[in-house]
């Protein structure tokens, strides 16, 4: 079997054994869910209903007129208690639609199964523009807008790597789910018009290699590409450097080399929202950590507040835990339990003091290399860390600091405990906006 990868970037403990056997299991429904008006990359969605309200599961609460948006759906039956800003996991407030879940809660019903094949492509892409489906292995971009592009492809590459420690949602879905994956694969190739789908997968998940590939005996058009493990093998250019053998250069998007990619969640997302019309109102998210009493893989509405998956998994006592939202190397530390399960959010993790970085902890530079020597898009975070600390914007910039893919490698390797993807990130926005003012100056 040949294994494929790219070159750089990092072996780190995977901490997956957790939740790597545990079967996806249905969460249970909180009293109020929470759905954000903004779950996506683009424009914010304007309420459909009013408070006072009956919503019926899966029926569109919210929605844009802007092309790259989202709509959101409520994900069961209830009455809007409120629409108000409501604490958000990236740590700010977004205007979202509170929803009272009745007693005997109504779930989304999928109605008469649809063959695509007698779908015409427009049809196809209105299901799932409809539905509300983004990128749900962390990016939320609008996949109706990710999929329609002028550019030929010939290639959908289904990144099923899940190289982040501890996640395991993806990986239990193509081994729970792989017919489904599959089918959504082939509907996308069809709107795309690829000939070819390659499932990249990490090789420690030999269940999910062998479920895919007992799905496509004897097919030419989809085929499974085992990659190495290591991070970010998962990262859109790293996979499609590994799989196709093609360099994405710095800035380019991954259509111009001819080629889309899809999270797997993302895809069994779509085909259900093209063969049900089923929206996007719930997730895969993995639950873990070393004292999680329960773990899991949880079926979660889109909503449910995180204290209540805590709640719900035995979790009790938090203090001195960090409660992280997404993976350990790219999540988002919570302060605020209220703050709902969005639809790009693929873990919980509850993570012990000794495995989670002390903010007060960290030193100067000691000139080791070791996060230049590791950093898989060959920056020189070092240097990168000290211009952000300082706020030296323009050597930052020039530095490129707008290529950091924020993996998070430099600060795992850091002897000094330096935060630097936190630095980072701190002041790309600022480079960003320097950068936005300059070319308005020059047009
Ligand atoms: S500088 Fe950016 S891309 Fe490089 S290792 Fe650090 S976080 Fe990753
Ligand atoms: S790993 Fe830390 S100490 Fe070493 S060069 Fe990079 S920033 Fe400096």
């Amino acid at each position: 079997m040949e294994v494929k990868s790219f070159v750089g970037g990092a072996h780190i403990p995977h901490y997956k054994s957790f939740t790597e056997k545990l079967p996806i299991t249905k969460m249970s429904v909180p009293k109020e869910l929470i759905i954000p008006l903004l779950q996506h990359s683009g424009a914010i969605c304007e309420p459909l209903v009013s408070v006072g309200d009956k919503v019926a599961a899966g029926q569109k609460i919210g929605e844009s007129t802007e092309y790259i948006s989202a709509p959101v759906h409520a994900s069961v039956s209830g009455i809007v208690s409120a629409i108000e800003p409501r604490p958000c996991y990236d740590g700010g407030k977004v205007m979202s639609i509170v929803i009272e879940t009745d007693q005997q809660v109504q779930e989304f019903e999928c109605g008469e199964k649809r063959d695509p094949s007698k779908m015409s492509v427009e049809e196809l892409k209105e299901c799932i523009k409809e539905a509300g489906i983004v990128g749900m292995g962390g990016a939320a971009f609008p996949t109706h807008v990710n999929i329609n592009t002028a550019t030929p492809i010939d290639s959908l590459l289904l990144n099923g790597a899940e190289c982040e420690p501890f996640l395991t949602c993806d990986h239990r879905q193509m081994v729970e789910r792989a017919d489904d994956m599959i089918a959504g694969a082939e509907i996308i190739m069809r709107i795309i018009g690829a000939t070819k789908c390659y499932a990249g997968i990490e090789v420690n998940k030999p269940d999910a290699i062998e479920a895919v590939n007992s799905r496509i005996q004897g097919r030419t058009d989809i085929e499974v590409v085992p990659l190495a493990v290591k991070y970010p093998q998962g990262f859109k250019s790293h996979l499609i450097k590994a799989v196709t053998g093609r360099d994405v250069p710095r800035g380019a998007r991954s259509s111009a080399l001819g080629c889309i990619v899809r999270n797997v969640g993302t895809t069994i997302a779509s085909y259900e929202a093209v063969v049900y019309g089923k929206p996007s109102i719930e997730r895969v998210v993995t639950v873990s950590g070393p004292n999680v009493p329960k773990p899991g893989n949880y079926i979660v509405k889109i909503g449910t507040p995180i204290g209540h998956l805590l709640k719900e998994c035995g979790v009790e006592d938090l203090d001195g835990f960090k409660v992280i939202v997404g993976g350990p190397m790219t999540g988002v530390a919570q302060n605020n339990l209220d703050a709902p399960i969005v639809k790009s959010n693929t873990g919980l993790l509850v993570l012990p003091p000794d495995m989670v970085w002390q903010d007060e902890a960290y030193s100067d530079c000691v000139r080791c290399g070791k996060c230049v020597d590791h950093c898989p898009v060959y920056l020189y975070p070092n240097q990168l860390s000290i211009y952000a600390e300082s706020g030296m914007l323009v050597a930052a910039e020039k530095c490129d600091i707008m290529d950091c893919i924020e993996c998070g490698i430099c600060s795992f390797y850091c002897p000094a405990n330096r935060p630097i993807v936190h630095f980072i990130q701190r002041v790309k926005p600022q480079v960003n906006k320097m950068q936005r003012e300059r070319s308005k100056k020059i047009s």
